[in-house]
């Protein structure tokens, strides 16, 4: 392993050894190439430059007690990654492909998988873009699908820890029958200037209601909300929500602990009767919410100046299973390195 301050490590990105890719021509995908070049020859008419035909993926590999290194439902991925190809007109990437792909990244970078002890992580990125060049708007006949890794560190210097978000109506992260469901970097680049207006203010994120009526809450910045109140755990359903593999496996492990579950959609007024309140995603797995500000309204929820005790418990048992040290009963993790 290589010897570094893996505790220090931010989210950020750091170059390791190599990274593997596989090109899409003539029709089919080619072999698993692997590349120590950390840059892409591109041509400057490629669609994803210019159209967006640009979709991602984010996931981690985690250095287990036990001295294994896992990946966490990589099956998951791959098939969200298929989603997002089919909703912006790219070719899907096979989920034998896909996982081969990345356990192969995985196993060439494993000098950077960060110690169980430090709380760092090996952060992998699959990158779809569409690369032949085309200047009217038309789908790519030609596509790089290429993985890279880069050890990130804890996403709570402090630990587990509770988050100021902000509730903001003047921009939309993405429309309701628009790309909101799909991990394209458009959205992304929606998400900038909002995100920008409430770090000023002193928010970890913003915050989004649904971007035709403005009523019911949709995401809570690059992550999934969820609420706790009456042994229930509640999550919003809307067309605009990119479907989070993290609370998806809350939602499994909620009710494994007893709690109901709700996925609807969640009126702003309802948000004051939650007794816990979180963020969740590969990144932070939940990042507990203390409080949230109407912007335009003036109102405050508050949710508690600490992780409450569903929300720990949620937080250590999906830990538990990523890092091997709870039994996974549903089969979700897979050993890359033994
Ligand atoms: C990636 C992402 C999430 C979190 O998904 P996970 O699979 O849990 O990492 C949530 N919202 C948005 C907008 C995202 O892009």
């Amino acid at each position: 392993m290589k010897n570094l301050d893996w505790a220090s490590l931010s989210f950020g990105y750091m170059s390791t050894d190599y990274n593997v890719r596989c090109y899409y021509k003539d029709g089919k995908w080619g072999e698993i190439e692997v590349c120590s070049d950390e840059y892409l020859k591109l041509h400057m008419a490629a669609t994803c430059l210019h159209y967006g035909q640009e979709a991602f993926e984010g996931l981690k590999a985690y250095r287990c007690p036990d001295g294994k290194v896992r990946i966490f439902r990589v099956d998951e991925n791959a098939a969200r990654l298929q989603s997002t190809c089919r909703g912006i007109v790219m070719p899907e990437v096979p989920t034998d492909l896909f996982t081969e792909m990345v356990k192969k990244v995985v196993r060439l970078n494993q000098e950077y998988v960060p110690t169980y002890e430090s709380g760092a992580t090996l952060y992998i990125r699959p990158l779809l873009i569409g690369t032949s060049a085309q200047v009217g708007v038309h789908p790519a006949k030609e596509y790089c699908f290429l993985i890279f890794v880069t050890p990130v560190g804890p996403y709570f210097k402090g630990g587990f820890a509770c988050n100021k978000y902000a509730i903001i109506r003047d921009y939309d992260r993405a429309a309701p029958l628009g790309t909101g469901t799909y991990k394209v970097g458009g959205n992304y680049a929606a998400s900038m200037k909002p995100h920008t207006v409430v770090a000023e203010k002193g928010y970890s994120s913003e915050f989004y209601l649904d971007s035709k009526e403005k009523k019911y809450v949709d995401e809570c910045g690059a992550a999934n909300f969820f609420g706790i109140k009456n042994n229930t755990y509640v999550t919003p359903k809307s067309t605009s929500i990119l479907p989070s593999i993290t609370n998806k496996s809350l939602m499994q492990i909620a009710e494994d602990l007893g709690l109901k579950v709700e996925r609807r959609p969640i009126p702003e007024e309802e948000l004051g009767t939650f007794e816990e309140a979180g963020a969740c995603g590969t990144a932070a797995v939940i990042s507990p919410i203390s409080q949230l500000d109407d912007l335009d309204t003036g109102k405050v929820y508050h949710f508690g100046e600490k992780p409450g005790p569903w929300s720990t418990k949620l937080y250590e048992t999906l830990r538990g299973i990523q890092y091997g040290t709870i039994e996974d009963k549903h089969g979700w993790t897979t050993v890359v390195i033994e």
